[in-house]
């Protein structure tokens, strides 16, 4: 049966959705008449007299066509008067027992009237919100919705897209917003009157974005009540911190670690940026904090004439452990050197 929730139903059954019961029931006869097997022979495609009986099944009862109705959203009219006839019958009803019980008991009619007033209070209040409702409400705009960003320094310099995953509120399709139905708290929305909907969206950073950017997403934030306008989302761009790069104007800076014996021998190392494969070249005795500049190898701004550089940071570092025969040869070094790296630092305490 389920599967017929996807369907038109009303089409099925060749009514418009504001059709009574008993339209929809003589509707149902005629077709059953059409389509049933006994009548029709072999002409007629066989599987439309079993989605006829479905659909009259699922748009009989009330409960189940009010729910179909509210997964198709074709519930606003018909469902709006349906409870509202509801809500004044049920004020009508409690208006007569005040004057019932008032006539009955007479010795206490004063307090009673004060009941009765109040009784037509509600009853003017209830009518007077009820003609409001019939009018066009006010508008109400939906809220932005406001979402942090994480992107890398160069999705930041080339813009990049990402899925975000958003949870915006709309109006209950139940209750429309009214948070009440038929008199009694909404059970769509537990009479908040709104719905949380999750949804993933393709959204498209653009380049150049800096920290704390704001990227706006039209109309993807909370939905509008009554015609208002939706909001919008707006994505709060974050750069990561990067332990290898980062981004300075024009320039490209980067930590790069190298060996000991890189540092002392010199090296070429190779290192990708942007997709990109520079040869760095260490000359040898570079020490630990020493920077190098690769000249115009840096961003292109193409307004500018000069392009940036990348400026390199030399880090000597050791791997987590050192063999044993590792060990030996820095003994073995540490005996051979005899140049002294801290002859000056006395004289400077001084
Ligand atoms: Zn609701």
């Amino acid at each position: 049966m389920t599967n017929y929730y996807n369907k038109d139903l009303y089409k099925i059954l060749n009514v418009n959705y504001n059709a009574t019961d008993e339209e929809i029931k003589l509707s149902y006869r005629n077709l059953v008449r059409k389509y049933h097997p006994d009548i029709a022979g072999k002409n007629v495609d066989e599987s439309m007299f079993k989605q006829i009986h479905e659909a009259y099944e699922i748009l009989k009862n009330k409960e189940s066509r009010k729910k179909y109705d509210i997964l198709h959203g074709y519930y606003t009219e018909r469902i709006r008067k349906e409870s509202e006839e509801i809500i004044q019958k049920k004020q009508k009803e409690k208006y007569a027992e005040y004057i019932k019980k008032a006539k009955e008991n007479a010795s206490e009619a004063a307090s009673f009237s004060k009941s009765i007033n109040n009784a037509l209070d509600n009853l003017f209040y209830s009518q007077k919100h009820t003609s409001k409702q019939n009018k066009p409400k006010t508008p109400v705009n939906g809220s932005d919705i406001n979402i942090d960003l994480n992107i890398s320094c160069f999705e930041a310099l080339n813009g990049t897209s990402r899925k975000v995953n958003i949870l915006h509120t709309q109006p209950c399709p139940n209750c429309e917003g009214r948070t009440f139905l038929n008199g009694s708290v909404c059970t769509m929305c537990n009479g908040t009157g709104q719905l949380s909907l999750q949804k993933k969206i393709n959204v498209k950073i653009p380049k150049g974005v800096t920290q704390g950017s704001k990227v706006r997403v039209k109309k993807e934030g909370n939905k509008g009540l009554y015609g208002g306008k939706d909001g919008d989302l707006f994505l709060i761009i974050n750069i990561e911190k990067n332990k290898y790069f980062e981004i300075e104007g024009m320039n490209i800076l980067c930590n790069l670690p190298v060996t000991p014996y890189e540092a002392a021998l010199g090296a070429e190392i190779p290192i990708t940026v942007m997709k990109e494969t520079i040869n760095v070249k260490i000359p040898p005795l570079t020490s630990s904090g020493q920077k190098l500049r690769l000249s115009g190898l840096g961003l292109d701004n193409k307004s500018k004439t000069k392009k940036g550089d990348i400026i390199i940071t030399v880090l000597v570092k050791f791997p987590e452990s050192i063999s044993e025969k590792e060990k030996a040869l820095y003994s073995k070094l540490r005996d051979i050197s005899k140049d002294d790296i801290r002859k000056d630092m006395n004289d400077a305490s001084k």
